[in-house]
């Protein structure tokens, strides 16, 4: 005989449908507590931690182009130490390459680049900790971010991390998920401001 009782454990509430499923078929039943927009509770979950990862994912972005973008004066710095190195290079004559090795402008470029791919990590990183001042979990989600982009790693981080998982549903989830909702606002205007 088919179990039809809502899918939370021990729930005696009176089942008013059944899961249509998130992203998979589902076809679990669940009451008017535990169900969120036709979904059982793990569904919904599941559906509400996809979402985070989801914003999370596109503020990591946001966070990575903007850090880079906000030192275009380190930037030009860094192209015109480049251009002078070569143009020493070209027009020092014999005077400057019998005093520097030719290797050295070389080196100079390479570590140009370094310096200023140092300085943007670190920028990232920077703006990666304040952001997480305002959204739980986010420093940490990003660090897995920046070095790989795997789903469940992400997700791993996020539940890692507590506080994000919008795990209870009912009144006091629609408050807790109404506020990360205001959170990720809150962190957008921010980015905006840079
Ligand atoms: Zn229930
Ligand atoms: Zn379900």
């Amino acid at each position: 005989m088919i179990n039809v009782a809502c899918s939370y454990p021990n729930c005696q509430n009176p089942v008013i449908g059944q899961c249509a499923g998130f992203e998979k078929s589902c076809g679990r039943y669940y009451c008017a507590v535990h169900s969120e927009d036709r979904l059982c509770f793990e569904c919904a979950i599941e559906k509400n931690e996809a979402l985070v990862q989801a914003e999370y994912a596109r503020i990591a972005q946001d966070v990575t182009k903007r850090a880079a973008r906000s030192l275009w004066k380190e930037g030009l710095l860094a192209i015109g130490v480049i251009f002078f190195v070569i143009f020493l290079g070209i027009n020092g004559g014999d005077s400057v390459t019998n005093v520097l090795p030719f290797w050295l402008p070389l080196l100079m470029i390479v570590g140009v680049n370094f310096w200023f791919m140092l300085a943007v990590t670190k920028r990232q990183s920077q703006w990666a900790q304040d952001v997480g001042k305002d959204l739980p979990g986010f420093e940490n989600f990003y660090a897995i971010w920046r070095k790989n982009k795997n789903k469940n790693d992400l997700m791993k981080s996020l539940q890692i991390a507590g506080g994000i998982a919008v795990v209870a549903l009912g009144i006091g989830a629609a408050v807790q998920r109404q506020g990360a909702i205001d959170d990720l606002h809150k962190i957008r205007r921010a980015l905006e401001k840079y």
